[in-house]
């Protein structure tokens, strides 16, 4: 018998399959999957690997191979349905079968098992209290404080009990000894989820809820597993609809993977899953220790759980018999990873559910174009909601013109108009929210008189500015000019960078409403395992007036206090360097209006821009996502990005500023040389946004084809030219397909 290993190393030159022997004593445990430890290369140095493959025979020399020494000890192994995925993932996206690898193992490591003493006292209350006396009589201090406890209260855990009668664990050795209590050890789980759940009323569901299920049940009786879009409008009741759906498979045995997309969201979604799945949900998320995501796929190994709640990576919970998996949020892209392989949460979860016989479900107020496009053509099957699920109606939506508060002298960054709202609220006692649009900032130019931004004029991309050289560069093509100090539209000075943060927000909203209760959520804020949870919870209960914050107050959250949202510099996204800056704008607004008005009161949203006539803001204002739709992919068609042609970027790194310069043309040259490159075009080599990181130089090249599989097929001839090529060496090379922040 043979073993086909991957050794746990990231290197290009290892990415392959060594084959060894297995010895006589571990014939019987080891498995696909398998984590081992081996002899490798000259020195036979022992080094941990994982087994994806088992046979009889070999094409080596058997006298030559060598023997697997033993099964590692701190190994989770991948199963074999997970190997699979992964190689899926490696063939999709590039990197090594390793990274890839690890990629489908969410914790790769065994962390420590809780444990917990109960002590329970084991002589009856009469002997008990008799027995008090003895030791008081002796002067038994620490034994009579023990067993004081264990008279009022029976069994202990054996912390609280060694605190609060303030003793050492010795104490309860000696009183076990002497049969007067027991301890016995448990294994317990690290809590991680929030304790006593409200059990809020049930809801029915509604006509428009009622058939979407009707459809979905339908299409399991007939075993029919499709990939459902729900755009469902902002407060639809879609998880409502998530949680029904995952019920109906929980109810035939199998397991469910709700995917979130910002840990912000944890609080409510798991909430309401608790009321509903009670302790069969289990969470990840990036604040939990390693233990206690540890203790969570333990749960889940266990068979304990029927529902995972989690980012990207719950993705690949290990569940025996998986029924569906849920991404809410769909279009956020937070779902595609920013590590090799750069895979897409969403794809792999198709791929996997197929493996699997599973169902997808992806929803959305605001779908990404690629999915809804995917819907156009009838791979995904779209199902819609245009209603709110409460009674409330979406709220009434104000654009405010920022080129005009200048005009009439007014510089803030809050406009008169908003801050006339907020002063209503603060006296009505309403909440306000107010979002600060960071994303996509990308140094970009703009004319806060009049708007005008500073684009390629090949690529329709805003240009960005690279302090180094002072110029302003195209990451797509390498476009560069000078840059602008006066207006080239209207000659105002009043030209640069856009510079506010959440922290200036606050301090200007203190300034001027001085009695207000205002919170913060950012970076800044929330380093701290449950600072999401406290601010939320804190503005949930209506001790706070305004919550200020960044996109990671936008998704979600269901305030039906909140009458009022503010968003400051709605543009910011808009001109980020790429060719989703409209598409993402959009979501965004559209987003942060949705969490205003959700309540019985009503709600109002003002949107302050410089661009006030841009589509993206215009369509957003009114929720109109079609609308929106359309005209993006007008814009997409016109210059062949996705969805409507798919694109692959390939990232350069290097050290060496002209060495990476040289391997970019000659790459560039060899896709050129490729066959049916007429099918295919080439942009570039230029710097990306960050041209410069930590003393690295990177360069990306752009490949675009219609066709997907056509990309796959360019990136594996480059991985073989890469390979066998010198100057190449000393690069790091990666790919991403269809990326998300170029
Ligand atoms: P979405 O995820 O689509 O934005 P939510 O699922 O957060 O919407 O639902 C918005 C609100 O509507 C929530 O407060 C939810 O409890 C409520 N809701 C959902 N479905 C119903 C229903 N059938 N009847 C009454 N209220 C509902
Ligand atoms: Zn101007
Ligand atoms: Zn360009």
């Amino acid at each position: 018998m043979y073993a086909d290993v991957i050794v746990d190393i990231t290197h290009e030159k290892l990415d392959k399959i060594f084959q060894y022997s297995i010895p006589e004593n571990l014939k019987n445990n080891l498995v696909i999957g398998s984590k081992v430890l081996i002899p490798f290369g000259k020195g036979n140095k022992l080094i941990q690997g994982y087994v994806i493959g088992l046979g009889e025979k070999t094409s080596y020399d058997p006298t030559k191979i060598k023997e697997i020494h033993a099964l590692s000890e701190e190994g989770i192994n991948p199963s074999e349905k997970l190997i699979r995925l992964a190689a899926w993932i490696r063939e999709e996206y590039g990197g090594t079968m390793i990274a890839a690898l690890k990629t489908v193992l969410p914790i790769k490591k065994k962390e420590k098992e809780k444990e917990v003493k109960k002590v329970t006292l084991r002589v009856s209350k009469e002997e008990g209290v008799k027995l008090l006396e003895e030791l008081l009589g002796k002067n038994q201090r620490a034994r009579v404080r023990v067993l004081s406890l264990l008279l009022d209260q029976k069994e202990w855990d054996h912390k609280t009990l060694l605190t609060k009668a303030q003793v050492s664990l010795e104490v309860l050795r000696s009183m076990e000894k002497m049969g007067i209590l027991s301890m016995q050890t448990t294994r317990v789980y690290r809590k991680v989820l929030p304790e006593g759940a409200v059990g809020k009323q049930e809801i029915h569901l509604n006509e428009e809820q009622e058939k979407i299920m009707q459809t979905f049940r339908r299409d399991r009786q007939e075993s029919t597993r499709k990939t459902y879009l729900i755009h469902g409008i902002t407060g639809s009741g879609k998880t409502q609809i998530y949680m029904e759906m995952i019920d109906e498979v929980v109810k035939e045995g199998k397991q469910a993977i709700l995917l979130i997309p910002e840990i912000s969201l944890t609080y409510q979604v798991v909430g309401k899953f608790q009321n509903r799945f009670k302790e069969r949900v289990a969470i990840l998320n990036s604040k939990l220790s390693p233990g206690e995501r540890w203790d969570q796929m333990e749960r889940v190994r266990q068979k304990e759980v029927d529902v995972m709640i989690g980012p990207r990576s719950a993705l690949f919970t290990p569940f025996e018999n998986l029924g569906l998996i849920v991404i809410d949020e769909e279009h956020e892209p937070t779902y595609k990873s920013e590590q090799v392989p750069r895979y897409h949460a969403r794809e792999v979860a198709i791929q996997r559910a197929k493996e699997e016989g599973a169902g997808v479900v992806l929803g959305s107020a605001t779908p990404s174009l690629d999915s809804y496009y995917k819907a156009m053509q009838g791979e995904y099957s779209l199902m819609q909601i245009d209603k709110r699920a409460t009674k409330s109606k979406l709220a009434e939506v104000e654009i405010v013109d920022m080129t005009k508060e200048l005009k009439e002298g007014n510089r803030s960054i809050l406009s008169d108009r908003l801050k006339e709202l907020i002063e209503d609220r603060l006296e009505k006692k309403e909440q306000v929210m107010l979002f600060l649009n960071r994303r996509g900032y990308a140094g970009f130019i703009s004319c806060r008189a009049c708007g005008y931004v500073v684009k390629c004029p090949h690529c329709d991309v805003s240009l960005s500015y690279h302090k180094k050289s002072g110029k302003l560069i195209c990451h797509y093509c390498g476009y560069e000019q000078e840059n602008v100090h006066t207006c080239p539209e209207c000659g105002s000075p009043y030209i640069g960078g856009f510079k506010a943060g959440t922290q200036q927000v606050e301090e200007l909203i203190q300034k001027k409403f001085p009695t207000a209760r205002v919170l913060r959520m950012d970076m800044d804020t929330t380093r701290k395992k449950h600072s999401y949870e406290e601010i939320l919870k804190v503005f949930d209960e209506q001790k706070a007036d305004i919550l200020i914050g960044t996109q990671m107050i936008v998704k979600g959250h269901d305030f039906p206090k909140v009458t009022l949202v503010g968003i400051l510099a709605a543009d910011m996204s808009l001109y980020g360097n790429d060719y989703r800056a409209g598409e993402r704008t959009f979501q965004l607004l559209t987003q942060a209006a949705g969490r205003a008005g959700r309540g019985v009161d009503g709600g109002e949203v003002v949107i302050q821009t410089y661009s006030p006539e841009h589509y993206s803001i215009e369509l957003a204002a009114k929720q109109d996502y079609l609308g929106f739709y359309k005209k993006e992919m007008e814009f997409r068609r016109m210059l062949s990005y996705p969805p409507v042609e798919n694109m692959m970027a390939v990232l350069m790194t290097g050290s060496d500023e002209e060495k990476l310069m040289v391997a970019a043309k000659y790459l560039k040259e060899f896709v050129f040389l490729l066959k049916n490159i007429e099918k295919h075009q080439v942009i570039g080599p230029a710097p990306p946004y960050i041209g410069k990181l930590k003393d690295t130089y990177r360069q990306v090249i752009y490949i675009r084809s219609e066709s997907n599989n056509e990309l796959i097929h360019i990136k594996d001839k480059m991985e073989e030219y890469i390979d066998i090529n010198k100057g190449f060496q000393e690069l790091y090379i990666q790919f991403d397909f269809n990326p998300l922040n170029a």
